[in-house]
């Protein structure tokens, strides 16, 4: 017996998608509400080209960096510039644009670097123990 699967489902449409590196064509079935761009996206993904692969590749680094920041950020005061420009440069180092950020705040240091899956990154307080007499 054939269940109906339209009524928990989003709606499908078939539809072409382009590869947007190799411009090769798939049959895709992609939810209703998909734009152009969204099919475009959802091609290149499906696409088995070495640039379309790089480009999923470094999307998802750079998702997993994200995510990786703003969980270091969380519990964070006072640093929204510093948690903000490194959000900004995830992306430049998933696609080895930048080899490694390093920023500075008022006794905080923060470092990011790429990884194999995303981004390395820490945070370090400094704390200075002095005298002087
Ligand atoms: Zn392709």
């Amino acid at each position: 017996m054939k269940k109906d699967k339209t009524e928990d489902m989003p709606q499908l449409k078939s539809v072409q998608g382009m590869c947007r590196f190799c411009g090769q064509y798939m049959a895709l079935e992609v939810p209703e509400s998909f734009n152009d761009v969204d099919i475009a996206e959802e091609a290149t993904k499906k696409c088995k080209c070495t640039e379309a692969q790089e480009y999923t590749r470094s999307k998802e680094r750079t998702a997993n960096g994200e995510a990786a920041v703003k969980t270091l950020f969380a519990n964070t005061e006072g640093l929204d510039v510093m948690k903000k420009k490194m959000l900004d440069t995830v992306k430049e180092l998933c696609k080895y644009e930048l080899d490694s950020i390093t920023l500075k705040k008022g006794g905080y240091t923060c470092k990011m670097k790429p990884s194999k899956d995303g981004v390395k990154i820490s945070l370090e307080q400094k704390t200075v123990n002095a005298l002087e007499s």
